[in-house]
């Protein structure tokens, strides 16, 4: 597997769960560790970031991220 900058990025610090794309890029998913406190994913890979930021619950954030990481092959993105 080819490692790219963003396969360990820096953790937040409110960092709940990190999972990893086909090529190894992180995607984080952050935010509250209570039930029903908003969370949210990001891809180091593409860029990508929850399509509701801060508003999803644990239990869909974590799905949508680990779909995402299933499909995603970037390591390498230079979005703003
Ligand atoms: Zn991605």
């Amino acid at each position: 597997m080819k490692l790219s900058p963003h396969t360990m990025p820096v953790e937040p610090a409110d960092l709940l769960i990190r999972l990893h794309n086909l090529v190894g890029a992180a995607v984080d998913v952050t935010g509250g560790r209570g039930y029903g406190e908003p969370t949210r994913w990001i891809c180091h890979g593409c860029g990508v970031v929850s399509d509701m930021p801060k508003e999803d619950l644990l239990l869909f954030t974590r799905r949508k991220a680990n779909g995402h990481a299933s499909e995603c092959r970037a390591a390498y993105h230079r979005l703003g």
